[in-house]
């Protein structure tokens, strides 16, 4: 691959308070969060230079830490404002935000009771794909063979690093099997959600998702379905079983990274991305872009 790898990029990182070169943002090899996983992140984006819920995920990822025992020691606040100035320093509009908590080296062992919690923000160009036409022929998905787990056998509603190992495994089989991505199942057999987005099916105009009950309730899901909501498309939450999929008409995934996106296949089961999905996207696109007064507000700081 000729992608400049992500430690070799120019640029700024924000770490532990600081602005630092892009290239110096680094950990100890020691570090407690990547032994033993306790870390967690963010995904966001920026859209002409606003990031969208920019709030709610500094909320979300102060949760993800709480789950995992260990406090993040800025405000949401702080986390707010130093993710502004990372994308203002980086001179990028439209881009990604991946702030990232971890527990540092003074403890390698399960209890880390002591150890510094570190957090660092960066940014990287990401063009969305607001191209409607391709996005209307739809993805394809495999299905993955792990499930989300059980709520009792790990917190899964924190954004953590280590919930992705069997989404990275799933992902990987999915694409050497030819698929964009993989619909896992929940520790019941019930639909859930895909390995970095939420999933939402169309029947008869009416949209069906699973309950966010053992996966991440994203913040685009909630997006999407009140601006469903407001499109007067009735949304049902509810269990949703694989073998219902041959009934649907339309699916589409959705997250910070994939937007929304229309899926034209799951193993077996085929859907035409159609009115609702094109509806959602347009509504989405709408939502996400700054308001002109919120662009002037800016400028004129
Ligand atoms: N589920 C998983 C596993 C994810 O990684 C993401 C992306 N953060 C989502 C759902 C969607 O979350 P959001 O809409 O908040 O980006």
């Amino acid at each position: 691959m000729s992608v400049l790898p992500f430690d070799q990029r120019d640029g700024f990182i924000w770490m532990n308070g600081a602005l630092v070169e892009w290239k110096d943002a680094k950990l100890h090899v020691l570090s407690h969060g990547l032994h033993y996983g306790s870390c967690v992140f963010e995904g966001e984006r920026a859209y002409g230079g606003r990031i969208f819920k920019s709030r709610e995920h500094s909320e979300r990822l102060k949760k993800s830490a709480e789950l995992l025992d260990f406090e993040i020691p800025y405000t949401v606040e702080e986390l707010d404002a130093a993710k502004d100035l990372v994308v203002a320093k980086n001179g990028l509009t439209n881009c990604y935000v991946r702030p990232v908590a971890w527990r540092g080296s003074e403890m390698m062992a399960i209890s880390a009771q002591h150890a510094t919690i570190n957090v660092a923000i960066a940014v990287w160009d990401w063009p969305s794909m607001f191209d409607i036409a391709t996005k209307m022929k739809g993805i394809r998905l495999d299905i993955a063979e792990y499930r989300r787990p059980d709520p009792a056998c790990a917190p899964c509603a924190s954004k953590a690093a280590g919930l992705y190992m069997i989404c990275t495994i799933s992902k990987h089989r999915a694409e050497r099997r030819g698929y964009a991505d993989a619909m896992m199942l929940d520790w019941q057999g019930r639909v859930a959600e895909c390995t970095g987005a939420n999933i939402l099916f169309v029947k008869d105009g009416e949209i069906h998702t699973p309950i966010a009950d053992c996966f991440l309730n994203g913040i685009t899901r909630q997006t999407v379905i009140g601006l469903a909501k407001a499109n007067g498309i009735k949304v049902n939450e509810r269990r949703i079983m694989p073998e219902e999929l041959e009934g649907f008409d339309e699916c589409f995934i959705c997250g910070t990274g994939a937007e929304v996106t229309p899926v034209s296949e799951i193993g077996p089961y085929r859907f035409t991305p159609g009115a609702i999905s094109r509806t959602l996207i347009e509504a989405y696109t709408r939502e996400v872009e700054p308001t002109e007064d919120a662009v002037s507000a800016d400028i004129s700081l």
